[in-house]
């Protein structure tokens, strides 16, 4: 393994870093090495204190935690911090919970990079859709049930875009749906009235890769119900491949 650090410059450099989904040991090698020689942490709320703990005493730690429909600090202040830490020269790693280019504003924070010329570098993180399904044993693809996967957010119409539920329900795919939660009603209906059958297992996946993991299960036709006995962070899962988590769990 070659352990090549981030490139020097008077100008600071951000490693805009994916944690992982829960478990600590989940952080990839080179994510621990940057954190490790981090001045400046920027961290958001999934991120768990085992990792923040590998940051030196000497680094400055940033909380700018996010909750669902509510930012504990509005994401253009996030912006500017990252840039202010890394114009006066310091090594700053943004982390943040699963991959930061999955449902992570991770691009959004590097474009504002990109227009003030700081350099950056990605570290990629396991995202919950791959670590939660990992530790439920629900592989997201299988040859008898699934032949390709799909990641939609559950922050549905909040921009005025609506999924294709059409295409998404005829597609005969793993559906993954984060921040899912409170809109399970409305993916049941939607995906029920565009043509999957009722009987579809699904799961919903509690706080994956944590300890306190849960994985409730049932069909399609039951989801909000599941839904009201979660609670967050929690994935959802639609597809054949969760009844596999019968025979597979494991954690
Ligand atoms: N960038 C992150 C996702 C951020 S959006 C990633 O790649 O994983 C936040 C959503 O991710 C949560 O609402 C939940 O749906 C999902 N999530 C994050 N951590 C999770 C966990 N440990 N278990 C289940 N779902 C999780």
């Amino acid at each position: 393994m070659t352990a090549h650090s981030s490139p020097s410059t008077s100008r600071g450099f951000v490693s805009l870093v994916g944690a992982g989904p829960g478990d600590p040991d989940l952080l990839t090698v080179k994510g621990y090495r940057v954190i490790q020689q981090a001045d400046v942490v920027v961290y958001d709320r999934l991120v768990s204190p085992e990792i923040l703990s590998l940051a030196s005493t000497k680094a400055e730690m940033i909380y700018v935690g996010k909750k669902l429909d509510y930012h504990c600090v509005p994401q253009e202040q996030i912006n500017q911090i990252l840039v202010d830490k890394a114009l006066a020269g310091n090594k700053v790693v943004r982390l943040k919970g699963g991959d930061s280019f999955i449902f992570g504003r991770g691009g959004e924070e590097l474009e504002e990079l990109a227009e003030h010329d700081i350099d950056f570098e990605v570290v990629p993180g396991i995202t919950a859709a791959a670590g939660a399904t990992a530790y439920a044993g629900i592989p997201l693809t299988h040859r008898d049930h699934a032949q390709s996967v799909q990641f939609i957010t559950g922050h549905i119409q909040k921009d005025g875009r609506e999924i294709e539920w059409h295409s998404l329900a005829q597609s005969n795919n793993t559906l993954v749906f984060y921040m899912g939660l409170k809109q399970s009603g409305y993916i049941e209906q939607q995906l029920m009235s565009n043509g999957i059958d009722q009987q579809m297992p699904c799961a919903i996946i509690e706080n994956g890769t944590r300890r306190e993991q849960r994985v409730l299960t049932g069909k399609l036709s039951e989801l909000s119900e599941l839904a009201t006995q979660a609670v967050s962070p929690a994935l959802i899962v639609v597809g054949s491949v969760t009844s596999l988590h019968h025979k597979l769990k494991w954690f």
